[in-house]
């Protein structure tokens, strides 16, 4: 594939959107109130980038139990939602929304549900997911598509994001017929593992209608209850969060047992890679980081390095490479190659002066974490664990850390090798999904390139990636034209934010067909 088209495109086309849209963009997280993962980053920077077009973009999100209404001085709404507790019931719960403007014009529309939100914990608590996950997240969706009837403006898109918010479709197409019929539907994959899926007993809690309990319309090939499978037949259009994705989710290897689905909706299925705000991640602009610097002035990366160094505890080496990683440590991130690599070359190292240090940020599961922390107590001068979640902490890696593993089994778009490449700190990445669409391997010689990437996914294939990077290090004048072209790259949101609007174009031309609905696709 020829990475260049993906990655440097110039749009010629005008910044103003040609048709403006009234938009609901659902997500469970948004940064700055709520952050799991990448989702929270997208979910701000997208509706900032179709605001910049002229679009009005309402986002649309849980209150969780951290965010205080008063502290945020939020604008209570005065007319509270009405949602209904189960679908068919009559009973509704009347629930305050709470709003906020962030940056760009765009309003941040949060729904109170005490019983719901009002907790510890965005989807469980302590490794533990909340019990009652189906009911909260179906009257979200249930919530979204109310928010959407219930705007003082037209709706023309509800944009719903990962299993969270999957159901809107599905309730608007079943319980809004009639009445909604014009507003179009969008939803996007961020990552197809998590698919909100459910025991059979769980059907209850979507207040669905008895028929839905034994078609594979809601049920899956295992017969649970699976709320992205009912999306992915009953969106306008889908999106997956990077163009390798789009194709790789409807293999069998990579589609999570949903790639039939998937296959019977390609022809509304395309792949948008996601965009970096600039604006926070950058090393011209960000507020964490000691000491700011940009592509004519790289000496303050430098300084960076070595005040990481010595925040986490390492002996101060600019000459030796500083290896990093900020990620959720679950299985999906490749540790289960990345750790027994670390060992075997971290055993192999004759002196200080040679290989590497390396420094992680991240929390996930118990194997890993106590994995990692058995190498630091063993190589407490070369590796430094930081378990939990520190946004200053990611930006002051990102600055001052020289490579960024991204060793990912699979990655459905992958954010941080986007932001480690404006900082000049070069991705080592497995070939999949987004990280493929992203990064230009810098080859045997580092003529060219923007990071690092290997295609098997193996020990061995990792550790020649590692090696092949470190020892390119050594050598400045390679090193530092790789860095430069790195920092180069251009993954800000204009060019994605045209396609995601050439999306909601596509799913409202569906609804202008006078026709009665399309066949859905058979799963
Ligand atoms: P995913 O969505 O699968 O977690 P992405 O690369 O798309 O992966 O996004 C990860 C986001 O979460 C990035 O913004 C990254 O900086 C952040 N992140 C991950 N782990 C941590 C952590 N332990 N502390 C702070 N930020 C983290």
């Amino acid at each position: 594939m020829d990475l260049s088209k993906l990655v440097k495109t110039t749009d010629t086309r005008p910044d103003s959107a040609p048709r403006k849209l009234s938009i609901v963009f659902a997500s469970s997280e948004v940064v700055p109130f709520s952050k799991t993962g990448g989702l929270a980053d997208v979910a701000a920077s997208l509706p900032k980038a179709l605001a910049k077009r002229g679009h009005n973009v309402a986002i649309f999100t849980p209150l969780y139990k951290h965010l205080d209404p008063e502290a945020m001085r939020l604008a209570r709404r005065l007319r509270p939602l009405e949602v209904p507790r189960r679908a068919k019931s009559q009973a509704k719960v009347e629930c305050t929304i709470w709003e906020a403007r962030i940056e760009g014009g765009v309003s941040v529309f949060f729904l109170e549900n005490e019983e719901f939100f009002g907790r510890d914990g965005l989807y469980g608590y302590e490794d533990k997911n909340f019990e009652d996950n189906a009911e909260r997240f179906a009257f979200f969706s249930r919530a979204v598509v109310e928010f959407a009837r219930q705007l003082n403006l037209p709706v023309e898109v509800i944009h719903c994001n990962d299993w969270h918010t999957a159901l809107a479709p599905v309730y608007k197409d079943y319980y809004y017929e009639g009445e909604l019929d014009q507003v179009a539907t969008v939803l996007t994959l961020h990552n197809l593992a998590y698919q909100g899926s459910f025991d059979k007993a769980a059907f209850k809690a979507t207040g669905l209608p008895k028929r839905f309990e034994s078609t594979d319309e809601l049920l899956d090939e295992e017969g649970k209850v699976n709320f992205l499978k009912s999306a992915i037949l009953h969106a306008d259009v889908i999106t997956a969060v990077s163009p390798t994705y789009a194709k790789e989710i409807q293999t069998e290897d990579k589609g999570f047992g949903l790639h039939d689905a998937l296959k019977g909706r390609a022809g509304d299925l395309v792949g948008i890679l996601n965009g970096a705000d600039y604006s926070i991640w950058g090393p011209t602009v960000d507020r964490y980081i000691p000491v700011r610097y940009n592509i004519e002035e790289l000496n303050g990366k430098r300084r960076n390095k070595a005040e990481l160094q010595h925040e986490f505890g390492l002996p101060i080496r600019p000459t030796l490479p500083t290896l990093a990683m900020i990620s959720r440590l679950t299985e999906q991130k490749g540790l289960d190659i990345l750790i027994p690599a670390l060992e075997e070359l971290l055993a192999g190292f004759e002196d200080e002066q040679q290989g590497f240090q390396f420094v992680v940020l991240g929390d996930g599961n118990n194997e890993y974490t106590k994995s990692l922390e058995r190498l630091a107590k063993r190589y407490p001068r070369r590796v430094a664990v930081n378990l939990g979640y520190s946004e200053e902490k990611a930006h002051k890696i990102q600055a001052g850390a020289d490579m960024l593993l991204i060793p990912s089994r699979f990655e459905p778009c992958g954010l941080t090798q986007i932001y480690a490449m404006r900082y000049g700190t070069l991705p080592i990445v497995h070939a999949t999904g987004g990280l493929a669409d992203t990064v230009i391997d810098a080859g045997k010689d580092g003529e060219t390139g923007s990071g690092f990437v290997f295609h098997e996914y193996t020990k061995e294939a990792l550790i020649e990636a590692i090696s092949r990077a470190s020892q390119m290090y050594r050598n400045y004048r390679r090193w530092r034209p790789l860095m430069v072209s790195a920092m180069r790259e251009d993954f800000s949101w204009a060019t994605s934010a045209i396609q995601y609007e050439e999306a909601y174009y596509r799913a409202l031309a569906k609804k202008e067909k006078p026709a009665k609905k399309t066949k859905k696709a058979k799963a």
